[in-house]
């Protein structure tokens, strides 16, 4: 099976590629490390180019093509480009989502609350949470034990496994936010080393220490049992 590059290499900023097909709402390459968003994570943007030219990318759509800023030209099917992404906006989606996981972990372990969605932009994200009562001194306790866990540096790893060796883990299925879909016979999993570990198809740092020290910038109480929590990371 072919991963995509995302999944194979987090960390590939630039690479090389050839263009299968193309047209004015999609280009399609052989390799591709634009993340097409999902899992509470936007789509990557960046740039293709090709002999001097460049084709701005706005983002992915549902099929998996990129689609380039209105007006820009388009490389013929056949053409090598070389894809870049906006590096420093998905370095900082590979930490803000990183720390959403960190504070899944810790919600979980230390409060018992299990995560019911999430959302990310560039250094913001939110987490909405099942904890019923909030325990006093829960925004400042929270900011301090992500902290202490980010400060660990705890390994951050990606591994592919089979549909039953996730079913059969109990960790993967507590933050299965959706059962997997039938049709899905390989899971990624992301290992935050001793802390969390859930389905999940996104970019992350390597290790908890490249997130950053980390802000709980709001609780707040959106109904009965529902809990959001806002955190924010600091520019690299
Ligand atoms: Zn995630």
């Amino acid at each position: 099976m072919n991963f995509p590059l995302y999944w194979t290499d987090q960390q590939a900023m630039s690479w090389p590629a050839t263009v299968l097909a193309s047209g004015e709402d999609g280009i399609v390459l052989d390799r591709s490390a634009f993340y097409p968003g999902g899992g509470g994570q936007p789509a990557d943007v960046g740039v293709l180019e090709w002999g001097g030219v460049f084709t701005r990318v706005e983002g992915v759509d549902g099929s998996g093509a990129l689609v380039p800023v209105a007006g820009d030209p388009v490389p013929p099917p056949g053409t090598p480009v070389v894809g870049r992404l906006d590096d420093v906006r998905r370095r900082s989606l590979m930490r803000t989502h990183s720390a959403l996981h960190v504070v899944c972990g810790v919600v979980y372990r230390d409060f018992g609350a299990l995560v019911t969605g999430s959302n990310m932009e560039p250094l913001t994200g939110r987490m909405d949470f099942n904890l019923p009562d909030v325990p006093d001194g829960f925004k400042a306790d929270l900011e301090r034990i992500v902290n202490e866990e980010i400060a660990r540096d705890r390994a951050i790893t990606a591994r592919v496994v089979s549909r039953d060796e996730a079913l059969a883990n109990s960790d993967v299925m507590r933050t299965a936010k959706h059962l997997i879909p039938d049709q899905v016979e390989q899971v990624r999993i992301i290992d935050v080393e001793g802390l969390d570990a859930q389905a999940d198809s996104g970019t992350h740092v390597a290790s908890t220490k490249q997130i950053g020290e980390v802000t709980i910038a709001k609780v707040e109480s959106k109904g009965k049992g529902f809990r959001r929590v806002r955190v924010t990371l600091p520019s690299a």
